[in-house]
């Protein structure tokens, strides 16, 4: 897949991969710029319930997939939503 290049087709509303939403956490992390890899719009950072983030592009609608920040570092989101938070109240 080398379409990196190129220009998106349509709107550009596409899904980021893993490593570029890792490579985004990480420059976020780093109080670094954090713009569309697509057209260089700011990126919003979404957080849901799961404690899952998600980078979406303000002016593209660009977005990476939900992932998770573990120790190790950034991964899919594997869980689901919790119906109803397990012990860890983040209120
Ligand atoms: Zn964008």
């Amino acid at each position: 897949m080398s379409d990196r290049d190129t220009l998106p087709p349509g709107p550009g509303k596409g899904s980021l991969s893993i490593e570029e939403a890792s490579a985004l956490w990480r420059s976020y992390q780093e109080g670094g710029a954090t713009p569309c890899p697509r057209d260089a719009g700011a990126l919003a950072l979404s957080i849901d319930a799961g404690n899952a983030y998600r980078f979406v592009c303000t002016r593209c609608g660009t977005s990476t997939i939900w992932f998770e920040v573990t120790a190790t570092g950034v991964q899919y989101r594997t869980m689901p939503p919790p119906v109803m938070g397990p012990d860890d109240d983040d209120d």
